[in-house]
């Protein structure tokens, strides 16, 4: 296996506190980073930061509550790094979540909150963490996005679409932000297992007749359905991997990129 040490680093990674994010802050820590997770909720902060604290007992690790969307919260989650850490290397744009819904059934407030959430989740982060990367000597800035950019769902049509542009807004700021060495990279998912998963399997088990599935069968169903070739859902870790290649120099003449982590779902050539 490649070694790739990373002491003296920091990554900040949006939305660490569960699923990808925290499976990415794992990673980090595991190559000697110094990293720094926010979310909303104190609660799943608190025992991600525990969870954290027990596996990597002398990991400096900063977990604040920030919602991404909030410019304020965003600026005071960029001093407080500043000033414990000094520097960011690597920023994880990774915090949000899917909305399922047609065309017939979103708002026109519904259509504003998720292009709300799917560019300010990007765009406020990256503005507030740029000083710092620019001095960083490897900067790299890498997106959670989904394959529903490229492959658009009707069910879920606000997603796709608000994906799609942050296809392109990836792409721009890479173009833009080349001169100054810092690299812009995205990963396609799928479906991958996490918290957000794991609260629509909460609800089925609640609206279910008996015999209930247990998770595996659950998922698996969804993923037969779904026709995914590997034939299941992708772990958190599985997209964590793709994003720490992304963020490190093992991906050094890589920017304006993509890697696709769908067990093969994509379609397109
Ligand atoms: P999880 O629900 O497990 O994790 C989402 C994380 O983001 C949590 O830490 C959550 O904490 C945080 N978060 C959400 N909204 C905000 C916000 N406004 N400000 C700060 N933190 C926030 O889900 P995933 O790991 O699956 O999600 C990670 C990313 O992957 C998301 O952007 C999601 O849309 C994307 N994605 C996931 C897919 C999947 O199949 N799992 C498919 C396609 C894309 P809190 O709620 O406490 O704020």
């Amino acid at each position: 296996m490649i070694q790739i040490d990373l002491s003296g680093q920091v990554a900040v990674v949006t939305g660490g506190s569960s699923g990808i994010g925290f499976a990415t802050a794992r990673l980090f820590l595991q190559a000697g980073a110094s990293v720094a997770i926010c979310g909303r909720d104190a609660e799943r902060l608190e025992a991600a930061q525990a969870a954290l604290a027990t596996e990597f007992p002398r990991a400096q690790l900063l977990a604040a509550r920030c919602n991404v969307l909030d410019e304020n919260h965003v600026n005071a989650f960029a001093s407080r790094i500043e000033a414990r850490f000094g520097r960011v290397d690597m920023l994880v744009n990774n915090a949000g979540q899917g909305r399922v819904s047609t065309f017939a059934d979103t708002a026109d407030d519904a259509w504003r909150d998720e292009l709300e959430l799917k560019y300010f989740s990007i765009i406020r982060p990256t503005r507030a963490f740029l000083p710092m990367l620019k001095d960083a000597p490897a900067p790299a800035i890498v997106c959670v996005n989904s394959l529903l950019a490229l492959q658009p769902e009707p069910h879920m049509v606000a997603t796709s679409s608000a994906r799609a542009g942050v296809l392109s807004l990836v792409k721009s700021l890479a173009t833009e932000l080349a001169p100054q060495r810092i690299r812009v990279n995205s990963i396609l998912i799928g479906i991958v297992e996490s918290g957000q998963w794991k609260r629509r399997y909460q609800d089925y088990l609640q609206q279910a007749q008996d015999p209930r599935q247990n998770w595996q069968e659950w998922t698996g169903e969804l993923a037969r359905k779904k026709n995914i070739p590997l034939g299941r859902f992708g772990l958190p870790e599985e997209a964590a991997q793709a994003l720490f290649y992304l963020a490190t120099t093992l991906s050094s003449y890589t920017t304006g990129s993509h890697i696709d982590v769908s067990g093969g779902f994509a379609r397109h050539v």
